[in-house]
């Protein structure tokens, strides 16, 4: 395979958190499209790659994405970074890639930081399901929307610390969360508890830096499961199959599809 596009993951606070490969693929490579040039030339400067930095980012990714494709016509090496992070986990990328992937060019990717997996892979937790939903919506009724989508499962999001507060609000008081704060960094803190707790600790504490959160699913308690099964019996009457009932029940109650499933086949 001949590579000509690497997506290659940088910090996300701590500048040591960066890879060998990631370095001397950043070295070697004939360009680098950065989210913002002056973020990776912080880089740059520290690992000794330098004069070939362009930005691509979520305003001009298009029309990159033909300048880096004549690049690679051309024979040229690109490597794709953003501010910090994995490109294409809220970050831009995916306009590039499509672009990319429709021309059948090798595209590979060098793993690294995310907040995403730094976050989780710190938490306790009773199962590996999680929904990563990135940027939680500003707008109070699609938050609701998106957390009421994924009630039962352990929801994964960004948010901005100025808005912290107010989303915690349109959240019941007595549901466990996590939230991590300047992951990698000096102040990192990492908070577990419930909702109000949490409310209560950053009235009285330092709230800002990057913020991941984690809501725990919601419990099932047994009257909603059997409610549950009642919905499942109608469909079943009614002839669906066992996977078109999972995946009309999970999507019109937020269950999770292989949960449900089991209940149908039960
Ligand atoms: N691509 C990045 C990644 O792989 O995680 C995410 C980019 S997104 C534009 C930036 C958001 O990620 C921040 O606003 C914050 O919610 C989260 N984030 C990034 N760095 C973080 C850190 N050190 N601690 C906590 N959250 C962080």
């Amino acid at each position: 395979m001949s590579v000509h596009f690497y997506i290659v993951a940088t910090p996300i606070g701590n500048l040591s958190d960066i890879t060998f490969r990631a370095v001397e693929v950043l070295k070697t490579v004939d360009y680098i499209a950065c989210e913002d040039t002056r973020v990776t030339r912080v880089l740059a400067d520290k690992y000794g790659f330098g004069a070939k930095l362009f930005d691509c980012h979520k305003f001009n990714e298009k029309e990159r994405s033909e300048k880096i494709i004549s690049l690679i016509d051309d024979g040229k090496t690109v490597a794709l970074v953003s501010d910090a992070g994995t490109p294409g986990i809220s970050d831009p990328g995916s306009v590039l890639i499509k672009e990319l992937r429709e021309r059948n060019i090798e595209i590979t990717s060098l793993p690294g930081a995310c907040a995403v997996t730094t976050f989780l892979s710190q938490l306790p937790r009773d199962n590996e399901e999680y929904a990563f939903i990135g940027f939680i919506p500003r707008n109070k009724k699609h938050q609701e929307e998106i957390l009421s989508k994924y009630k039962y499962t352990n929801c994964v999001f960004y948010e901005s610390p100025n808005r912290l507060l107010e989303t915690l609000e349109n959240i019941e008081p007595e549901r466990k969360i996590a939230v991590g704060r300047e992951l990698t960094k000096m102040f990192e803190e990492v908070k577990i508890g419930s909702v109000k707790d949490i409310i209560d600790y950053y009235k009285n504490n330092i709230l800002k830096g990057e913020i991941v959160v984690m809501l725990y699913a919601q419990e099932q308690d047994a009257a909603s499961e059997e409610d549950l099964k009642t919905k499942i019996n109608i469909l079943k009457e009614e002839g669906f199959s066992p996977k078109d009932i999972s995946k009309i029940i999970s999507k019109l109650y937020g269950e999770n599809k292989n949960k449900v499933y089991k209940l149908v086949i039960e």
